[in-house]
């Protein structure tokens, strides 16, 4: 510290080492100066001398004990510095002031860092509350130390209602334990952790991306954590939109597809009875054609016609024969292998289509189907129709090379059966025997 004495009349009668040591002479050339011509000496502004002056003479002239921060310039390290001082009156034996007492320490160090601390303290709250995000501070017990302003008006809390409470008391208990959760993770694991998470009533919830450091004490032993949390929710929403549109588009092309596939497969089916209609029969065939006529595999062709379909309609009306048509190719499917092709050629003739099927597997076929529909009963009311059919069947390539020319063949030979007295199968090689009769 600097000690020393001055007179009544502010020249110094005692300085000690450090205080001559302050002026750069020794003490002797102090003794009997005073401040404003050593100032001078040195360029001291004049207020700072003033100011020195003027508690001085407060302590002379009222007997006041000065305590005071006193700012000086010193002029050997060219710069400002700060003493805390004490200055006291000094007493003779009859009371009266002879002078005063002063004791000045330098605290132009802490001086300096307190204020750099401060103007970091100003930027850091700046930045905090301009900040476009909530930033708090909690310790280990979880209880708020900090809040930036964004966080007071999200949370519509004060930072002096918030310090030293936990998240449940600030928040209430259900939404303070989903911030706890993740606070705890902080100091269960000394790691950074990130989350999404929500805030407010069912609805009108917000959405903030959220991080959480860890900050740690000398001993690296995590003391509190520091969050930052990002409101999100325009985004979220957003996603949210585009990924309901995006499901009700899905719908929309699920809906289509299923219209498409339908009416692409209604455009291929009889309506009565379901089976493959001629269009399907023809796109079909021209498809395969090429295909068996490059492997050499046989085709074979079934035309089928019921027999005296007219009397049924007659006998019992269009719509019992229609519930026979419905039976007839119910029955016709379940003989049809995956490869086949049942389908109604027009009126109550059908065309069974049996690629890979040479002619003797496919009369076989036909033969074991009319058996079948000989033995169906019908039941249409009281009544129960049984019918009969007839089939005449040609292969490719034998017969014909054509689909048409293959058609044309099983006709006749369906002519054949019809002439021959119904309920039978004519294949293609009968034919040819009857031709040549
Ligand atoms: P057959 O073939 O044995 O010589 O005698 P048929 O009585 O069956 O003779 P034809 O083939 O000439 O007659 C076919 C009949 O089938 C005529 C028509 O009324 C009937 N028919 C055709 N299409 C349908 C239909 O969709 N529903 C009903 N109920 N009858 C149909
Ligand atoms: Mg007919
Ligand atoms: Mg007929």
């Amino acid at each position: 510290a600097y000690v020393y004495i001055k007179d009544v009349e502010l020249r110094y009668i005692y300085v000690n080492k450090k205080a001559s040591a302050y002026y750069d002479c020794p003490p002797e050339e102090l003794i009997g100066q005073k401040d404003d011509s050593l100032a001078k000496h040195y360029t001291v502004a004049d207020q700072v001398t003033e100011a020195t002056e003027l508690s001085d003479r407060r302590v002379i002239a009222h007997g006041e004990t000065i305590e005071a921060i006193e700012k000086s310039y010193n002029q050997l390290k060219g710069r400002v510095e700060y003493y805390s001082a004490v200055k006291q009156p000094l007493y003779d034996g009859q009371g009266q002031i002879v002078g005063l007492f002063g004791v000045a320490t330098d605290i132009t160090a802490h001086k300096l860092a307190a204020q750099a601390l401060q103007q970091k303290e100003q930027y850091l709250s700046a930045i905090l509350d301009n900040v476009g995000a909530c930033i708090f501070i909690k310790d280990k017990s979880l209880r708020f130390e900090y809040i930036n302003r964004m966080t007071e008006d999200t949370f519509q809390v004060a930072l002096q209602d918030v310090v030293g409470k936990s998240n449940e008391e600030v928040l209430g208990d259900i939404q303070g334990a989903t911030f706890s959760e993740t606070d705890r993770e902080v100091f269960t694991t000394g790691d950074l952790v990130t989350c999404l998470e929500t805030f407010g009533a069912p609805g009108s919830e917000r959405y903030y991306w959220t991080v959480k450091a860890p900050l740690f004490d000398q001993h690296n032993h995590v003391e509190s954590l520091i969050g930052m949390s990002t409101d999100i929710t325009s985004q979220i929403v957003l996603e949210k939109q585009l990924r309901s549109a995006n499901k009700a588009l899905n719908q929309h092309i699920e809906e289509i597809e299923a219209l498409r596939a339908e009416l692409e497969e209604s455009a291929i089916r009889d309506p009565l009875t379901g089976l493959y209609n001629r269009r399907y029969l023809d796109e079909f065939v021209q498809k395969e054609w090429s295909r068996s006529e490059r492997n050499q595999d046989p085709i074979s062709v079934a035309l089928l016609d019921l027999d005296r379909f007219k009397v049924v309609n007659d006998s019992f009306g269009h719509a019992a024969g229609d519930k026979v048509l419905v039976a007839f190719s119910e029955m016709l499917s379940a003989v049809a292998r995956k490869t086949d092709v049942a389908c109604r050629f027009g009126g109550e003739e059908f065309v069974l289509l049996m690629p890979g099927a040479p002619i003797d597997v496919a009369v076989e076929r036909a033969q074991q189907f009319l058996r079948e529909v000989e033995a169906m009963q019908v039941e249409v009311g009281e009544v129960v129709i049984q019918v009969t059919t007839s089939a005449g069947v040609a292969c490719y390539p034998d017969d014909a090379s054509s689909f048409e020319g293959l058609v044309a063949i099983a006709d006749r030979a369906l002519y054949q059966a019809k002439k021959s007295g119904r309920n039978q199968v004519v294949n293609s090689a009968q034919l040819a025997i009857n031709a040549e009769d």
